[in-house]
């Protein structure tokens, strides 16, 4: 009996949006898409704020403000935050210096692949994460590569 109420249960589950999870969802929530799981929860929070500042513009102006109230209270918040996190630093130059770089070569979009490869030099080269909601906390990872050009 135990089994056929757990067979039972297993139909009803549905899948996280966020760790694809299967999960029994809360009768009591309505078109519930995210498990309990506490970095799905964040996702879940995450996403409706994403979507509710792309459309409320009061709550645009809202986040705005407080943001504004925040920064005026911790004026030196950032400048410390910089200080203390060399790792923030050199991301940050890092991605100053990929648009600095993606700015000048703007012009050699016209170029075919075998041109641009070739401008690749072979050497040590950083990869940055593309922004992410936890951007202060990323790391920049360094790699070798090696440039192999196609024949
Ligand atoms: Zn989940």
């Amino acid at each position: 009996m135990a089994g056929f109420a757990q067979e039972e249960a297993m139909h009803r589950t549905i899948r996280c949006a966020h760790c694809h999870c299967r999960f029994l969802p809360d009768p009591r929530v309505k078109h519930q898409r995210f498990c309990a799981n506490k970095p799905c929860q964040r996702a879940r929070k995450t996403r409706w704020q994403r979507a509710k500042l792309a459309t409320d513009p009061d709550y645009q102006a809202n986040q705005r403000d407080s943001q504004r109230n925040w920064q005026n209270q911790h004026p030196h918040y950032w400048q410390q935050y910089r200080h203390q996190h060399a790792d923030y630093r050199e991301r940050n130059r890092l991605l100053q210096q990929h648009r600095d770089h993606k700015r000048r070569v703007r012009p050699l979009a016209k170029m075919d692949v075998l041109e641009l490869v070739s401008c690749i030099q072979p050497g040590m080269y950083h990869l940055i994460p593309v922004v992410g909601p936890h951007l202060a906390k990323m790391d920049v990872l360094s790699q070798k590569c090696h440039v192999i050009p196609m024949t």
